[in-house]
């Protein structure tokens, strides 16, 4: 383009392990890219990875269009997104897994639907082949819950990867540190649309999620995004008060007129067991966002470089 300004992509990827992944990833985004008007510059965030991973980066970063940061531990891919979100500084950012189940090649198509007007391009999964079923049931539910809870949407099969404008200042703005990055890119707003693709398998490596893993980030989820369990365990809490009062009344009653005989233990254990269990479920719901307020209180960095090579922070 003679004489005109490029303008730059920046492409954050968490990396955690993935030695076998990075070098074809590189090459699979500039092949399937090589149509975009756009200077590509890479972000790639080491979350702690055990392997060659930060090796593999050092040796990539010759290229001078390759940056890296690398953390002191694994802290998570939300902190590794943050990382990567901090220092990219192109005019379009993409955020992207290492393992190539995002398609390099949808870039070309986000970046049209950018043009015609959209601020933020995501995508979502139309089908979970590839996936353990009993994963995709609990995805599929966890999704009905939290848009049925939760002010914020969020669309089923959204994935991280997406592309969005300059505008992503925005998402720094919130300072919280338990990050839900599907919630707060949908709570920040702005003009979006998803693309649908079909579910891949990861090029090389495994996935770093276990079942409770997931099972923690939804919980994750819906604690920061609704405050929906805190109601219903108050909601829960006064029905049975209520139901309580009217029995007593009713026992009290009856004890009157017909006199005391030893009776009803059962009905007893189970109202015992009813309420006690209800109790030790609003504790424990309530616990769950007083932990949240001591985590945020404690104000930590989400995470710790111990190295990089771009100079600027
Ligand atoms: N990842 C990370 N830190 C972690 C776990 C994962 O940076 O603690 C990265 C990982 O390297 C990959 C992306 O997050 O680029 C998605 O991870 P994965 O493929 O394991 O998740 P899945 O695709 O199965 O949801
Ligand atoms: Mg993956």
């Amino acid at each position: 383009m003679d004489g005109e300004i490029v303008l730059k992509l920046s492409i954050v990827v968490p990396a955690y392990n993935e030695e076998e992944t990075l070098e074809l990833f590189v090459s699979e985004v500039n092949k399937q890219t090589e149509k975009l008007p756009l200077e590509k510059t890479f972000y790639f965030i080491n979350d702690g990875s055990v392997d060659n991973t930060l090796g593999i980066l050092k040796k990539l970063s010759v290229n001078k269009n390759i940056k890296y940061i690398s953390f002191s531990k694994n802290f998570g891919k939300e902190a590794a997104l943050l990382a990567g979100l901090r220092e990219a500084d192109g005019d379009y950012i993409t955020v992207m897994d290492a393992d190539l189940q995002d398609p390099p090649v949808m870039l070309n198509e986000m970046y049209t639907k950018i043009q015609e007007g959209f601020d933020i391009v995501g995508t979502c999964r139309v089908s979970r082949d590839g996936e353990p079923p009993i994963r995709s049931f609990f995805a599929k539910t966890f999704y009905k819950i939290i848009n049925k809870i939760s002010d914020t949407e969020m669309v089923d099969g959204v994935r991280d990867f997406r592309l969005m404008t300059r505008q992503v200042d925005s998402i720094l703005k919130l300072k919280e540190n338990n990050r839900f990055s599907k919630g707060i890119f949908s709570w920040v707003g702005f003009k979006t649309t998803y693309l649908p693709y079909e579910n891949r398998e990861r090029v090389a490596g495994t996935t770093s999620w276990s079942f409770f893993g997931l099972l923690k980030y939804s919980i994750d989820g819906i604690v920061n995004f609704s405050e929906a369990p805190l109601n219903i365990a108050t909601f829960v809490g006064f029905v049975s008060f209520l139901t309580s009062c009217l029995l007593s009344l009713f026992y009290l009653v009856k004890t009157l007129i017909f006199g005391d005989a030893v009776q009803g233990f059962p009905t007893l254990i189970v109202l015992i067991l009813l309420l006690g269990g209800l109790q030790l479920l609003s504790i424990g719901i309530i616990g769950k966002y007083i932990a949240k307020i001591f985590l945020e209180t404690k104000k930590r960095p989400n995470y710790i470089i111990k190295e990089s090579n771009i100079k600027s922070n």
